[in-house]
């Protein structure tokens, strides 16, 4: 037998239909903040990658999955979208575009992570990016978005947790007292630890190895260090989650795992996760489209962790049901298909069996399937115009006259 690659899932009906319903209010309320959609290839040049997201990030040392084209060209199976997007702002001169560009994307990313609960090298986000701003306003509201995906797909106890990592004027002052002071501790730190304490030292900040906390615990805070318009960047964006009623916590280990972040880092955790329990991540990017050769103008993203976000939701969701099963018997059937064809029609869903049955066992089918009700279409009942009409659930049947079916259904049908 072959199955799915390891860290890849099918996604299966009724869970595909979680998904949809996600997707959909996310779009919706993507529309009322008045974001707009982009689809960016999932293939893209390796550089892109290496040059935005950073060669000592974990992403680009362990986890893309790249190949060489028939042409020799390097490409990559894009394990985030704000390069690409970026890339595609300064192909198409976005620039040029009047006001904010704001746009979103919903779409797979794929990351040779190691795979558990919550962690999939094929996985979906749904995600953000606000270019031509660098207020703090857009921040915050850049932030009110992403909780309000998450609440109207039904997520309780969310928490933001929030960072600033300082921009160019102050962070390499303060990454340089890091390293010196990661030198001294650093026959306590593991091997990863002790080789990003050289090549990038905020990620140390990031180890969640429980030998490690103590000595983390004492190292310098970025958040001391910040220059003052980092400082008041900062605080601005504090007051304006208050104004918007948005509690957060500050942690000032989140740096996030790609380079190009600068000032506001944030994510977000659900309960009920386990380990990978961060449903949605974001930053500042400033100096991002400048460094893949565009204009100097700042921006800011979140995605949204699809697969997470189900998780976090899934005990809650039903199965959809089926409106009406439509029992035929012989002759009957020309009749059936143009019943199915009126109340499709009118938007219900029906189910309509090709085989014949005898009427009992198709209406043991139909139960099992989880229809609500099935309509009966006999000889005698299109002989007389009456058709009888059974509630699956509680076996109770009616006569109904066939022009008046279309009605008799839909108003038996819940919201
Ligand atoms: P990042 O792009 O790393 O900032 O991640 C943003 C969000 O995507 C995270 O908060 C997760 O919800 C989700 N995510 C990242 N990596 C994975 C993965 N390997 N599997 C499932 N979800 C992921």
């Amino acid at each position: 037998m072959i199955r799915a690659v390891k860290g890849t899932r099918d996604l299966l009906p009724p869970a595909t239909a979680v998904w949809n319903h996600v997707e959909a209010a996310a779009r919706e309320l993507f529309r009322t903040y008045n974001y707009q959609e982009i689809r960016t290839p999932i293939l893209e040049e390796t550089q892109l990658f290496t040059r935005s997201v950073g060669e000592e990030t974990d992403i680009v040392m362990k986890e893309m999955y790249s190949f060489v084209d028939r042409d020799g060209s390097s490409l990559t199976l894009r394990p985030e979208c704000t390069a690409s997007v970026i890339r595609a702002y300064i192909e198409h001169r976005m620039d040029q575009w009047p006001g904010l560009k704001k746009l979103y994307y919903i779409g797979p990313m794929f990351r040779r992570e190691r795979p558990q609960k919550g962690r999939y090298r094929q996985f979906s986000q749904i995600g953000a990016e606000c270019i031509g701003s660098e207020s703090p306003l857009v921040d915050a509201e850049m932030i009110e978005l992403s909780l309000e995906i998450l609440a109207r797909c039904g997520i309780e106890g969310a928490r933001l947790l929030l960072n600033s990592v300082g921009c160019p004027a102050c962070r390499p002052a303060f990454v340089a007292e890091l390293r010196s002071r990661l030198a001294a501790v650093k026959h306590q730190l593991c091997a990863d630890c002790q080789r990003r304490s050289e090549t990038n030292p905020l990620r140390v900040l990031d180890s969640k190895l429980a030998s490690e906390q103590a000595v983390i615990e004492t190292l310098p805070r970025i958040t001391d260090h910040l220059c003052a318009a980092c400082r008041e960047h900062y605080t601005q964006l504090q007051e304006q989650l208050r104004l918007r009623d948005i509690p957060f916590a500050e942690n000032w280990r989140l740096v996030r795992g790609l380079d190009y972040y600068t000032r506001t880092t944030f994510e977000v955790t659900a309960p009920g996760l386990g380990a990978q329990n961060a449903v949605c991540g974001g930053g500042r990017y400033d100096g991002l489209v400048e460094l893949l050769g565009g204009p100097s103008v700042k921006g800011i993203g979140f995605a949204v962790g699809t697969d997470r976000l189900v998780l976090a939701l899934s005990p809650k969701t039903a199965a959809a049901r089926v409106d009406l099963y439509i029992a035929w018997i012989g002759a009957t059937y020309p009749a059936a298909v143009r019943l199915a064809q009126q109340l499709r029609e009118k938007g219900l869903r029906v189910e309509l069996p090709h085989i014949e049955q005898k009427l009992g066992r198709s209406l043991e089918l139909a139960a099992k399937l989880g229809v609500r009700s099935a309509v009966i279409v006999g000889e005698e009942e299109l002989a007389s115009g009456q058709l009888t009409v059974r509630d699956l659930s509680t076996g109770a049947q009616k006569r109904v006259a066939e022009a008046d079916l279309v009605q008799h259904v839909q108003a038996a049908v819940p919201g």
